[in-house]
C-alpha cells in the first residue's frame, strides 16, 4: 500500500494544536507521531515543515447552476476554485436547473457530477411542494439533508408556506435528515420592496432597507418553532445577525438539534462597501451594518456559529450588471468560494485571535459533524480521510481573481484585499489535488457522499 507521509507540520485540529509528522496509507490517516522513524521507507514525503495542516475545510453550502447555467459555473471549475481554497468536501444546493424536485432528477445529477468533481461532495435534496413525496426517495439516494425556501427565490424552485415547511419537516424527521432552511420573511421584504419601488428607490441601500434584520429574525423564529415542534434536525443557512444566532442558541437549549451557517461576505464586508462593491454584493440576507458584523463576530468567536459557508455563486459579470440601474433586477449572491476560508481565516486567526482548533472546528469538525460524516471526515486523528489543507499561516496576498482564480467567472467582492494566510497544498484521501497555484487531479477524482454510507466508527 502506497505511504505517504506529511513531514514536521503543525498539526491545528479540533481537538489540539502540536507538532507531528502524519502517516497516510490507502487515503486514510493511519499514524500521526513526533518520531522520524516514520519518515522510512515512505513512497512519498510532503515537507511541512513551518506549515499548518488544518483539516480539509467542509462546505455545506454552495451553487455550481450545474445543470443548466454552466456559463455561471459547473462541478468542475466549482469545486476546483473550492480545492485551491482549502476546501476538500463540498455539499452543492438543489437549485439548479431544473431543480431537483424529483428522485430522477437527483439521482442524474448525481452520476453527472461525480464525473466532474476534484474533490469531495454531496447533494442536498429539496424540500418545496412538488418534491414532497420525494424526499424519502431522494434520502435514499443520498440526500443527508433538504432545502426550503420561507422567501420567494427562482420561481422554478416554489418556496414554502408554514403548512409545507412543516410537512416536509416531518417526513424529514422520519429519516433522520436534515432540514436546510432560508429563512427570510416573505411578505415583510416583498410588502418593502413595493415600497421601496412605489418610491422611484432602486438604489444598493434600497436592497438592504427591503431585507432589514427583523425580516430574517422572525423568519428564523418561526423556522425554530416548526422545527421544534416537528422534531427535526434543523440548519438556518447564512444568519447574517447575531440575534439569529441567538435564536438558533436558544432553540438548542432548548432541546432542538438546531444550528448556523455564516457567509464571509457577512463576516469581512458592512454597508460602506456595499455602498462601493454595488452589486456585486448584493445577497439574500443582504450585508450588513458594522455594528451587525461586530455583532456577529463574537457569536462566532463565542463558538456560536457551527460552520463557515461559501454561499458560492458565480452569476456572470452581465448577470450582475442587471443591478447598476435596478438593485431589485440584481441576482443575488456573490462569488466567494475560493477566497472563503482565506479572508475568514486572516481576520479570524491573525485579527482577532480565534485559536487554531476553533477555526478547525468552524470550518470543518462541526460541518462535518452536522453532516454525519465525522470522524470521517473534519479531523486529522488515525481512521480518518487524509483530507488536509497545508497552510502558510503568514504568507500575505492579494486577491486578483483574474489572476487566481478557477472559477468561469473571476470576480470577488473581496477583490484587492490583502489577506494573510495561503494554501499551498490541499489533499483529499491522500491525494494532492491542488499545489501552489494548480489543480493536480483530472475530474472525476472526487466521490460522492451519501446519506447512506455506512458511519465510520467514533474514536475510542
Ligand atoms: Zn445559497
Amino acid at each position: 500500500m502506497r505511504r505517504t507521509v506529511v513531514h514536521g507540520g503543525t498539526l491545528a485540529t479540533e481537538y489540539g494544536v502540536f507538532a507531528a509528522h502524519l502517516v497516510v496509507e490507502g487515503g486514510r490517516i493511519t499514524a500521526l507521531s513526533d518520531d522520524d522513524a516514520v519518515l522510512a521507507n515512505a513512497d512519498e514525503v510532503i515537507d511541512a515543515r513551518g506549515l499548518v495542516v488544518l483539516p480539509g475545510a467542509i462546505d455545506p453550502h454552495a451553487h455550481f447552476e450545474d445543470p443548466g447555467h454552466t456559463e455561471r459555473e459547473d462541478f468542475t471549475t466549482g469545486t476546483m476554485a473550492a480545492a485551491a481554497g482549502g476546501f476538500t468536501t463540498v455539499f452543492e444546493h438543489p437549485l439548479t436547473y431544473p431543480p431537483v424536485t424529483t428522485v430522477d432528477l437527483y439521482t442524474a445529477k448525481r452520476d453527472m457530477a461525480a464525473e466532474k468533481v476534484v474533490i469531495d461532495f454531496g447533494l442536498w435534496g429539496a424540500l418545496t411542494a412538488p418534491s414532497l413525496p420525494h424526499i424519502e426517495g431522494q434520502w435514499r439516494e443520498g440526500a443527508a439533508g433538504f432545502k426550503a425556501f420561507m422567501p420567494r427565490s427562482d420561481p422554478s424552485y416554489p418556496n414554502v408556506s408554514d403548512d409545507e415547511m412543516l410537512e416536509g419537516m416531518r417526513t424529514v424527521a422520519g429519516l433522520g435528515g436534515l432540514v436546510l432552511i432560508h429563512a427570510e420573511n416573505d411578505a415583510l421584504l416583498h410588502g418593502n420592496i413595493g415600497r421601496l419601488r412605489a418610491a422611484g428607490r432602486t438604489d444598493m441601500r434600497a436592497h438592504h432597507e427591503s431585507r432589514p434584520p427583523f425580516v430574517e429574525e422572525e423568519a428564523v423564529h418561526r423556522a425554530l418553532f416548526l422545527a421544534r415542534h416537528a422534531g427535526v434536525r434543523v440548519q438556518i443557512v447564512h444568519t447574517s445577525t447575531p440575534v439569529s444566532v441567538g435564536l438558533v442558541a436558544a432553540a438548542r437549549d432548548a432541546g432542538v438539534v438546531a444550528s448556523a451557517e455564516v457567509c464571509p461576505h457577512h463576516l469581512i464586508l458592512d454597508l460602506d462597501d456595499a455602498d462601493r462593491l454595488g452589486p456585486l454584493a448584493c445577497c439574500a440576507p443582504p450585508v450588513r451594518a458594522r455594528a451587525v458584523v461586530e455583532g456577529m463576530w463574537e457569536r462566532v468567536l463565542a463558538g456560536e456559529v457551527d460552520c463557515l459557508v461559501s454561499d458560492h455563486s458565480a452569476y456572470t459579470l452581465e448577470e450582475k450588471g442587471l443591478g447598476e440601474s435596478d438593485i431589485f433586477a440584481c441576482p443575488l449572491g456573490c462569488q466567494v468560494i475560493q477566497e472563503t476560508v482565506p479572508v475568514v481565516l486572516s481576520e479570524a486567526v491573525h485579527r482577532r485571535g480565534m485559536t487554531l482548533d476553533a477555526f478547525a472546528r468552524f470550518s470543518a469538525t462541526n460541518a462535518a459533524r452536522i453532516l454525519g460524516l465525522y470522524p470521517r471526515k473534519g479531523t486529522i486523528r488515525p481512521g480518518a480521510d487524509a483530507d488536509l489543507a497545508l497552510w502558510d499561516l503568514d504568507a500575505e496576498w492579494t486577491v486578483d481573481p483574474q489572476a487566481q482564480q478557477f472559477s468561469k467567472n473571476p470576480w470577488s467582492p473581496f477583490a484587492g484585499r490583502t489577506i494573510r494566510g495561503r494554501v499551498v497544498r490541499t489533499m483529499v484521501r491522500g491525494e494532492t489535488v491542488f499545489r501552489d497555484g494548480e489543480i493536480c487531479v483530472a475530474p472525476g477524482h472526487g466521490r460522492f457522499l451519501s446519506s447512506q454510507d455506512a458511519p465510520v466508527p467514533a474514536p475510542a
